[in-house]
């Protein structure tokens, strides 16, 4: 039985190129995690930057706060060397990108001194702090003295925002690698090993192997998806060998109730055949003594008759009569005469049994013996051992007027091939002969 099963001990090769569910999983995460990595950079780097902006703000407020008083002193007092020192420590420090000191005198030009750490203009991304400059020459005197403005380093406002981003890209990749990583082994640990199991073992499967079990190789035994596929298999095994075996045995039946069935019409073919070869030898044989019927003589009268005409042999008849049957009748009854005609019968059987003679009742007491390869001497003879044979049994007949037992009387003729071209002429030769016997006084032979 072929049908569902494979013999084949390995898994089937797949048509299409075999490509993981794990894998398929880890692609579809590692999709995820970048898709969701880059707005997560996207995010962190814009707070970054928020967070930038506002540290370098306080560092440079920082810086004002420190040197405001300072250097509106030096400005007041026109200590020139003193502002230079000051306003070189401000441009020198970390944040600061670009100084401009904008120094006002009463009556004068305003004088503007400016220092900054890169040649180019950069746009104004970066902090700007603006402050006036108040002197307080004596208490509770204010008077504007200049302006300062300090701009903070754009590059290293950048530098510290692609320091951070680096790190924020890094940590989110690292992450989503592991998460990958985790996502494939948990999968392949709790699914892929089993489904590649349970493929297995289905493809193991043949009708002697439905009584074992599948059975997961797992540490602890859970109630989840995998063991509901696995007490699924194990019941479809069960009920298909159950159904095998139920057909099984119905095909056990079926070959029984054949087989008898087969010697069934067989008992009966035989029945018929021989039910036919008695029909057809009732048909053929004459019901009281068992010789060939007339009709049966007819059939073969004719084969004989050709067979000698072609092979140039001779060929007797014999034309037997019983005498004064009519007055043995009436004497001893009809029922009695049939047991006579039995006997002669056998009498005819006895003298002519051998192969090719042919012994058949014609009519009522009158009996033809066909005898190829005899010639008309021989048939005489053979007439006379009938007589004979007959006369031995000495069946009694009171009624007869040449003997105390019955007689025949039998006329023989040969074939002559000059004359006679169909057999119901020689018969027609014994049938005179027999009138000529029966006219000689009867229980004698004529020729
Ligand atoms: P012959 O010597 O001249 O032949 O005289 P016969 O009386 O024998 O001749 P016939 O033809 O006058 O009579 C034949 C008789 O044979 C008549 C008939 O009752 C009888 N017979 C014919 N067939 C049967 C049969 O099957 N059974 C019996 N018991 N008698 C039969
Ligand atoms: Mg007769
Ligand atoms: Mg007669």
């Amino acid at each position: 039985m072929g049908g569902p099963f494979r013999t084949a001990s390995s898994l089937p090769p797949p048509t299409k190129a075999f490509s993981s569910l794990g894998r398929r999983l880890v692609l579809a995460t590692l999709l995820f995690c970048l898709f969701f990595t880059l707005a997560m950079v996207t995010w962190r780097t814009w707070l970054a930057w928020e967070n930038n902006l506002a540290e370098m703000n306080s560092e440079l407020a920082l810086i004002d706060q420190v040197f405001q008083n300072t250097l509106a002193h030096a400005i007041w007092e026109l200590d020139r060397e003193s502002l230079d020192q000051q306003i070189t420590s401000v441009a020198t420090a970390a944040p600061v990108g670009r100084v401009v000191l904008n120094i006002l005198r009463p009556g004068q030009a305003p004088e503007v001194i400016e220092l900054k750490r890169y040649t180019v203009d950069q746009s104004g991304v970066v902090p700007v702090l603006h402050r006036q400059l108040i002197a307080q020459p004596y208490a509770g005197a204010h008077e504007k003295v200049g302006e300062l403005t300090i701009e903070g380093d754009h590059n290293l406002l950048w530098e510290r925002l692609w320091s951070e981003a680096r790190s924020i890209v890094i940590t989110q990749l690292i992450q989503s690698l592991l998460l990958a990583g985790l996502v494939m082994t948990m999968f392949n640990r709790l699914v892929t090993v089993h489904v590649v199991h349970i493929a297995r073992h289905l493809a193991e499967l043949a009708p002697h192997t439905l009584k074992r079990h599948l059975k997961l190789q797992r540490a602890v035994q859970r109630q989840d998806e995998l063991s509901l596929l696995e007490f699924q298999v194990n019941e479809l095994q069960d009920n298909l060998r159950a159904h095998l075996e139920r057909q099984r045995s119905d095909e056990l039946a079926l070959a029984a109730s054949r087989d008898q069935m087969a010697e069934l019409v067989e008992a009966r073919t035989a029945e018929l055949k021989a039910a036919n070869q008695s029909l057809e030898a009732l048909s053929r044989h004459d019901a009281l003594t068992g010789l060939a019927n007339r009709r049966y003589f007819d059939e073969l009268k004719d084969i004989e008759f050709r067979r000698a005409i072609r092979h140039d042999t001779p060929l007797a008849v014999l034309m037997c009569d019983v005498d004064f049957f009519k007055i043995y009748n009436d004497t001893y009854g009809h029922m009695q005469g049939d047991l006579c005609l039995k006997e002669i019968a056998e009498t005819l059987r006895s003298v002519f049994g051998r192969s090719g003679e042919l012994t058949a009742r014609v009519g009522g007491e009158e009996f033809v013996v066909v005898l190829p390869n005899v010639d008309a001497a021989q048939a005489c003879e053979a007439a006379q051992r009938l007589r004979t044979s007959l006369a031995e049994r000495e069946l009694p007949h009171s009624g007869s007027k040449v003997s105390p037992f019955v007689t025949v009387s039998i006329g023989v003729a040969e074939l002559d091939p000059q004359t006679m071209d169909h057999f119901d002429q020689l018969l027609q030769r014994a049938d005179q002969a027999l009138y000529r016997a029966k006219h000689q006084g009867r229980d004698c032979v004529a020729l």
